[in-house]
């Protein structure tokens, strides 16, 4: 009898791998964008193209990949970040090394690069996993990625999409989560024709970029409790949503997704906003890394508490905290 049990080819692992990393086109964005910021650029330069299907683009002006990484940066678990296996002290958004892995097996990639000593950059092409060109380029220190025919090599995925508007909207969330967290950093957004660029701001200026409210149409926050920390802004009541789309909210300077968490600001706002509405916050939580396990998905928007119940209760204390001093000053509200 012959054994049936064989090793799956590498590009077929990518291509697996690439359903959990990258789910859809603002996925591609999410991790380039991480790369970006990892790399200590301090400008990201975001164009896409018809819902990311057509194009994505992302240019940095971070440290660059000399030759050799260049290539290495595309093959499955290669990362320059995580150097040894302390899985609970990670402080770059990267650690899997499986993004660019992933991105380029699902499409057709060209990525150029060039750090500061180089005389030179160098380009890669790439197209379901496979290397077509490699060479010298002239470019500008940094790192430029271009992503076209997003999932051409795994077609049932192209079914998921949705219209480019919508599309767009994901992409438009997701950017805002990083304005927000590097307000140092200028970024720009092309979306097909529109174009809009955020300059580096104080977490002030960004608030009003982004969100279109003074800082003072709301109130800064910071309560320690323990060793969990709450600091931010959230906006007066007046300022709440149909939908969760102003809540930011962040773990050890990571975006993060939390269910639970969104609820208990809701607690908070409650008797303040009608009951179907979301308050507008931004909340960065900083948590002892051994007490928060950021490897629970590929994606790694979402994370896992020690104590949910006390990250809890020190974000509902921060914000009912200044909600009481505020509506002392205007409405009454009855601390809970
Ligand atoms: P990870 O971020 O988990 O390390 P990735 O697949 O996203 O894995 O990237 C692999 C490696 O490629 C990174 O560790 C980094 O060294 C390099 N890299 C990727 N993007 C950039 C960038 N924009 N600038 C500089 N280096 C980059
Ligand atoms: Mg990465």
């Amino acid at each position: 009898m012959f054994s049936v049990i064989r090793l799956l080819e590498p590009q077929l692992i990518n291509r697996i791998a690439a359903g959990e990393v990258i789910e859809r086109p603002t996925s591609v964005i999410k991790e380039l964008i991480e790369n970006s910021l990892d790399a200590k650029a301090t400008e990201i330069h975001v164009t896409v193209r018809g819902g990311g299907q057509t194009l994505i683009r992302i240019q940095d002006n971070g440290c660059g990949m000399i030759k050799e990484d260049l290539k290495l940066s595309v093959q499955r678990h290669t990362t320059s970040k995580l150097s040894h296996a302390d899985l609970w002290n990670i402080h770059t958004f990267g650690f899997r090394g499986e993004a660019l892995a992933s991105i380029t097996s699902v499409s057709k990639a060209l990525l150029s690069s060039k750090t500061l000593n180089q005389p030179h950059g160098w380009s890669l092409y790439i197209e379901g996993g496979e290397q077509q060109d490699f060479k010298p380029v002239a470019c500008d220190v940094g790192t430029c990625i271009e992503i076209r025919d997003l999932f051409f090599a795994t077609p049932a995925r192209l079914k998921f999409l949705r219209s480019p508007a919508q599309e767009h909207i994901q992409i438009t969330n997701c950017l805002e989560r990083f304005l927000l967290l590097n307000p140092h950093v200028t970024f720009s957004l092309r979306l097909d024709e529109k174009h809009k660029v955020f300059d580096a701001a104080s977490l002030e200026g960004r608030i009003k970029q982004l969100l279109n409210l003074q800082a003072a149409e709301g109130f800064w926050l910071e309560t320690q409790i323990h060793d969990v920390k709450v600091t931010g802004w959230a906006a007066l009541p007046g300022a709440h949503r149909r939908n969760a789309d102003r809540i930011f909210l962040y773990t050890n300077q990571r975006p993060i997704e939390d269910r639970m968490l969104v609820q208990s600001m809701r607690i908070a706002y409650q008797d303040l906003i009608p009951k179907d509405r979301y308050p507008c916050v931004i909340a960065f939580l900083s948590i002892p890394y051994s007490d928060v396990d950021v490897n629970v998905h590929p994606a790694k928007t979402q994370v896992r508490f020690k104590a949910p119940q006390e990250i809890r209760s020190v974000l509902i204390t921060a914000l009912r905290k200044s909600l009481i001093q505020y509506g002392q000053k205007s409405v009454s509200i009855t601390p809970k």
